[in-house]
């Protein structure tokens, strides 16, 4: 069966392991995307349980401030009702102290109730001792109310330092006006700054999370963790006064603080009844930290897979790399077991069985192409007494010295030495008219006499050899093999009986 051409086979081979590789390649970049696809998406969800945490501390530290101050708007309405009708000369002082004092009791977060008059003086207060000098007529709150005629309202101011107690507090205020609605007076509660720092530290926050509560103009009020030197400070300039309050009340940020350079996902809201912000920060470092772990344990699962698919792939490969070679291997070793079946193991020219193959051919491609066909026949003379001096082993030398020299005689193309028969060997020479095949004949019996083979049993003293010649021509009718060997096998027992060591042409030609 012929070989396919190498080239095609090659290429299929190279294909097989080209497909093997993309498959590889496909599975792991199925992976990658399939791992990558969930991390994105868990990242996500993470952000997204972070927002809705940081969302719901500020819903409820806007909670826990509004219904601080509203219990003192409360309060203070009713107050404000009763100094304004009897005025704040018809007082009843003890009695309304002993008032402030119980209310004050009742509402933790309040430090202190204060009634000034128009100048600045404590009037009341819930405080049993006045401290001397104690006035009022520079503070924020005084001088706000003092030029506001028409705001009722409640008025909530800076964080100051209290003159009575040295306590931070949140000062809470509201005009009090004589009956013609003149300035009578203020009234002012002040709150605990400390009353919001531990409602913010009962949350369980990461070490970065923040609390902030702020007037709306972002001067801070207290703030989780608790640093005093930031008490006061403004936050106008910062990202969330600057570019999401003016448009929304509430929302949540992601952002870098200016103050400590930490990432946050921060939430604000502004009290619904108040100028007063809250936020609630929690780091992103903390939100995305299970998300880290999550990536970290997948990431390594993942390099498993795609290093146990490499080996895999790489043995697979080898197989089919292996596959290709033993398959190769054993396309040549039945090529050369192809020539071996067509080649005499001792002398290496060709046997019988090739003769037989090509003969024909030869026969017929020179009767299409009208060309000669020459067939040299040659037989080593005396050789039995060789063999009996010798011994068969340097029989079997001489005949392989004696090929040699005979393939060496015929070195152009299509010319066929072929071992006949014990020490008999043929040539064909496709091509050769009589002369060119008797010029052959001559060259082979010249190159073996140069041989010098000594042989005791020669008449010559040396080995020689007998050859019958034998040329077909195209104008030849029915001519088989069986005829042109037959021919060229008189021919050289001619020459044998005409004394050996000769060349003797086909008897056809005679
Ligand atoms: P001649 O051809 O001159 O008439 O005499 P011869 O002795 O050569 O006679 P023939 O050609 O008929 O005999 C061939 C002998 O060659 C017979 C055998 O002993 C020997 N022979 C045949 N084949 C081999 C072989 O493969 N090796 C060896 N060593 N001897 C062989
Ligand atoms: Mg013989
Ligand atoms: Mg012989």
């Amino acid at each position: 069966m012929p070989n396919p051409p190498r080239s095609r086979r090659d290429l299929q081979h190279l294909r097989i392991q080209r497909q093997a590789l993309a498959f590889l390649a496909l599975v792991i970049v199925a992976i990658l995307t399939v791992g990558g696809w969930q991390s994105w998406t868990g990242y996500r969800q993470y952000l997204e349980m972070g927002e809705v945490n940081s969302e719901n501390l500020a819903r409820a530290a806007a909670q826990h401030a509004e219904d601080a101050i509203k219990e003192l708007e409360a309060f203070s309405f009713g107050m404000i009702e009763r100094l304004e009708s009897y005025g704040l000369d018809n007082v009843d002082k003890p009695r309304m102290q002993r008032l402030f004092k119980n209310q004050a009791r009742v509402m933790s977060q309040i430090h202190g109730i204060f009634i000034y008059d128009q100048e600045g003086n404590w009037l009341i207060a819930d405080k049993d001792t006045i401290p001397p000098n104690a006035n009022s007529v520079d503070r924020e709150y005084f001088i706000y109310h003092k030029s506001h005629h028409n705001d009722h309202k409640l008025h909530i101011g800076p964080v100051i330092k209290s003159r009575s107690t040295g306590d931070l507090v949140i000062p809470v205020s509201r005009r009090i006006n004589n009956p013609d609605g003149s300035f009578a007076g203020v009234f002012l509660v002040t709150l605990y700054v400390d009353y919001f720092i531990k409602f913010y530290e009962s949350f369980r926050l990461d070490e970065q999370g923040i609390f902030v509560i702020a007037l709306r103009d972002g001067t801070v009020l207290a703030r989780r963790p608790f640093v005093e030197k930031m008490i006061g400070t403004s936050l106008a300039k910062g990202e969330i006064y600057t570019k999401h309050l003016p448009y929304a009340l509430s929302g949540t940020a992601h952002i870098t603080s200016v103050v400590d350079q930490v990432q946050r996902v921060n939430s604000y809201r502004q009290l619904e009844r108040y100028p007063v912000v809250v936020q609630a920060g929690l780091s992103r470092q903390a939100v995305l930290a299970p998300w880290y772990q999550d990536l970290y344990r997948s990431a390594v699962v993942v390099a498993v897979v795609i290093l146990a698919l490499l080996f895999f792939g790489s043995v697979l490969l080898r197989q089919i790399r292996f596959g290709i070679a033993a398959e190769k291997e054993l396309r040549q070793a039945h090529a050369a077991l192809e020539t071996l079946a067509l080649q005499d193991s001792l002398t290496g020219l060709a046997n019988r069985r090739h003769l037989d193959a090509v003969l024909l051919l030869e026969i017929s491609r020179a009767r299409r192409t009208h060309t000669p066909l020459g067939l040299v026949m040659i037989d080593i003379d005396h050789f039995k007494r060789y063999n009996d001096l010798y011994g068969h082993p340097a029989g079997d030398a001489c005949i392989k010295t004696v090929s040699d020299a005979v393939k060496a005689s015929v070195r152009r193309a299509g010319d066929l030495a072929v071992r006949y028969g014990g020490e008999e060997i043929m040539v064909l020479l496709p091509g050769s008219d009589e002369v060119g095949t008797y010029q052959v004949a001559e060259n082979i019996a010249e190159a073996i006499r140069e041989l010098r083979i000594v042989h005791a049993g020669s008449e010559h003293g040396y080995v020689t050899i007998s050859i019958g010649t034998y040329t077909y021509s195209p104008s030849e009718k029915g001519l088989t093999p069986n005829i042109l060997i037959k021919a060229a096998d008189e021919a050289l027992y001619a020459a044998k009986e005409q004394g050996r060591n000769r060349i003797h042409p086909s008897l056809c030609l005679l």
